[in-house]
């Protein structure tokens, strides 16, 4: 089955609004409008940016789509510093990323809230983009597919299959993001498959063939074409190349 590919671009806490600004209008014009037809692409920008990005998107009828790199879990409340799905939904965010290494890891969220997060999202009709993926001494010991696969189970406990439709799920290994050091395709495509295995058996063919997978960790304008070609991968989620116009939007004509 055919599935749209998706690139997102996650800026991490990088680019005020301003620079937030400049950004997105780089990439919006660099891109023909008849290419967003066949790929979707998004940026997802720290929260303090996502008014100013979305007046702008809003404004110039820009065929972007943006959204959030967290959320809470809960809806609203005594939660200081937290931002909620329905304020995420309410700046037109279409995606919201859940349970990326770097939370994992300095804020130790673990499988159940994540979970909880995914729900948040999908109540409020964002696409949870959930992240799974393993450290370098997991791959090295062979059970990443275990691993990985087990994150995505975990990700999305409770939730029924119509709802799964409404996911994406990014493939990213922990030794590969930010590091220079991208998966090759066939390890990409190995554990994009595996993930894919895993949601056709809980949530059967159909569901599965709709949820894109993406491959995330050190993608660039010079490796996304064979990574992209894998059966199993549907894009990418791209950290460091997403904050220079000129690599992003290259990487984005070739994916
Ligand atoms: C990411 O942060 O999701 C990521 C994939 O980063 P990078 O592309 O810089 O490895």
């Amino acid at each position: 089955m055919a599935r749209k590919p998706l690139i997102a671009g996650n800026w991490k806490m990088n680019l005020n609004h301003l620079e937030a600004i400049a950004l997105v209008q780089k990439i919006a014009f660099s891109l023909p409008e008849k290419y967003f037809a066949k790929v979707d692409v998004a940026v997802l920008p720290p929260f303090t940016d996502i008014r100013s990005v979305q007046t702008l998107i809003d404004g110039d009828k820009l065929l972007l789509g943006h959204g959030a790199q967290d959320l809470s879990p809960h809806d609203s409340g005594a939660y200081t510093g937290d931002v909620s799905a329905a304020m995420l939904a309410k700046l037109g965010c279409r995606y919201v990323v859940v349970g990326h290494s770097e939370r994992r890891q300095h804020h130790e969220e673990g499988d159940e809230l994540v979970n909880k997060k995914v729900r948040a999202a999908l109540k409020h009709e964002l696409a949870p983009i959930l992240c799974v993926g393993e450290q370098l001494d997991v791959r090295e010991s062979g059970e990443h597919i275990a691993h990985t696969t087990g994150q995505l189970v975990a990700g999305l406990k409770g939730l029924k299959a119509e709802q799964v439709r409404g996911t994406v799920i990014a493939y990213e290994p922990v030794w590969a993001i930010g590091t220079g050091r991208v998966a090759t395709p066939a390890d990409a495509e190995e554990v994009c498959a595996a993930l894919r295995a895993a949601l056709v058996e809980k949530y059967g063919q159909e569901v599965a063939d709709e949820v894109r997978v993406l491959y995330g960790g050190s993608v660039k304008s010079g490796n996304i074409a064979d990574l992209v070609a894998c059966d199993n991968v549907d894009g990418a989620l791209v950290g460091g190349a997403s904050l220079d116009a000129e690599e992003f939007t290259k990487l984005c004509a070739l994916a």
